[in-house]
């Protein structure tokens, strides 16, 4: 009986898949075969690797997928290479679909900067937040020790460069053990301005904070190359040299190599540019979520890759689990802004609401990120367990 169900099979354990998998009745669940390939044993909640890598949180960023998972889900843990028309190629074996879901998730964009991939860290996932907050740990005892100052840049002043740089900025203000003014914290951003999503009365805020918090930042520096002990900067016309021991870039992102490595999917930046059912074009029975997708509102502007969207895309997969698995045509997707709330430290957010005129500034946004966005996800994933260890 088991052989004649419908094989499905999920890649990648982020927002998306597991916002899918979590969202499946018992029933529904029973309906098919279903396998999740992922290349680690937990979820992590990326939207906090920049609490990682400063050292606020740890394994409380991660949840064990045999647990998190229901009971109907088989769980391979390998690492997809290729994907192909009904067959996933994962380092160590090969997988066949009937449907297949893909939710690998990002990859740090280096846009052929000379150094950027050689000479910076990146936070792309769990293991590479955990090495930054080893590497900034070694560098301030050993420098600090010696009377050296340190000098850590973040290059880019996007929305998790910004979340990183303040709550690096403030662990480093509060720790009564370092030296005063022992570290340097930069902030390279090539536009005249950060966070350029939010509005103008937001951006000004948040650099207002990130003063306080003692950044440096440096807007209008177009980086163009990463050294060992240095990042080269294109200033006006000007080319400018900024010290650094430590550049970690977060730059951009693109989808998951795995799209570009496999021929049948077109992509661009290694996203797949979904239909509105969230297909692969010409691929009805392939779905391409998160990250790795490519989608646009209803004005036709393309939406920011964000938990978010990979959530909501997860849900809408799960509501039409039953069109999908009879094969009858799907409704569309649609996605409802809800906001977003950036983090500028531990106790400080902005925030714009689904309303966009609604703007939030403080300690209030902050306590809606933490105790009802990130704990409902805990909920989900992990259920009343995961939420109480927080
Ligand atoms: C520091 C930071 C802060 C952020 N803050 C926010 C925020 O506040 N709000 C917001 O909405 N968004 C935020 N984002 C963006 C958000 O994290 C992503 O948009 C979201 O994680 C995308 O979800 P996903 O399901 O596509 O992939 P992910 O959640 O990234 O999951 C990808 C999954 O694929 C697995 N995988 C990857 N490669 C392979 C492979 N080859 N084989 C097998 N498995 C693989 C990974 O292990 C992981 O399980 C932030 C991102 C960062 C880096």
């Amino acid at each position: 009986m088991e052989n004649d169900k419908l094989k499905i099979v999920v890649l990648g354990a982020g927002y998306a898949s597991l916002s899918f998998l979590k969202s499946l009745s018992h029933e529904m669940l029973k309906k098919a075969q279903i396998k999740l390939i992922t290349n680690n044993p937990y979820h992590y909640f990326s939207v906090l690797l920049h609490e990682v890598a400063v050292g606020n949180m740890d394994k409380n960023a991660t949840v064990e997928l045999k647990k998190a998972l229901p009971k109907e889900v088989e769980l391979v843990v390998d690492t997809v290479t290729e994907i192909k028309q009904n067959e996933v190629i994962t380092k160590n074996s090969s997988f066949g679909f009937d449907k297949l879901i893909v939710g690998l998730g990002f990859n740090s964009e280096f846009f052929n900067i000379k150094g950027a991939d050689t000479n910076s860290l990146t936070c792309g996932n769990y293991k590479e937040a955990l090495a930054i907050k080893e590497r900034i740990a070694s560098l301030l005892t050993t420098k600090t020790s010696k009377g050296e100052k340190v000098d850590i840049a973040i290059c880019g002043g996007g929305f998790s460069g910004v979340e990183l740089v303040s709550s690096l900025a403030q662990k480093v203000c509060e720790d009564k053990k370092l030296p005063k003014d022992s570290v340097n914290i930069y902030c390279i951003e090539a536009m005249p301005d950060i966070i350029a999503a939010f509005p103008k009365e937001l951006i000004n805020v948040a650099k207002k904070r990130l003063d306080e918090l003692g950044v440096i930042l440096k807007t209008d520096h177009k980086i163009l190359e990463i050294k060992q002990d240095s990042i080269t900067c294109d200033y006006k016309g000007s080319e400018v040299s900024i010290k650094t021991d430590l550049a970690i870039w977060l730059v951009g992102v693109k989808g998951n190599a795995v799209i570009g490595n496999s021929p049948i999917l077109e992509s661009a930046r290694n996203r797949v540019a979904v239909t509105k059912t969230l297909n692969a074009p010409r691929f009805n029975h392939i779905f391409i979520v998160g990250d790795c997708s490519f989608v646009k509102d209803d004005n036709d502007k393309p939406l920011p890759p964000t938990a978010q969207l990979a959530i909501q895309q997860g849900k809408y997969l799960a509501r039409e689990f039953t069109n999908i698995i009879e094969g009858k045509s799907l409704n569309e997707f649609k996605f409802i802004s809800k906001g977003m709330i950036c983090s500028l430290g531990e106790d400080f957010a902005i925030g714009v609401g689904a309303d966009p005129k609604k703007l939030y500034i403080g300690k209030g946004p902050m306590l809606l990120k933490r105790n009802i966005i990130e704990a409902y996800w805990r909920y989900k994933v992990g259920g009343m367990s995961r939420l109480l260890k927080g």
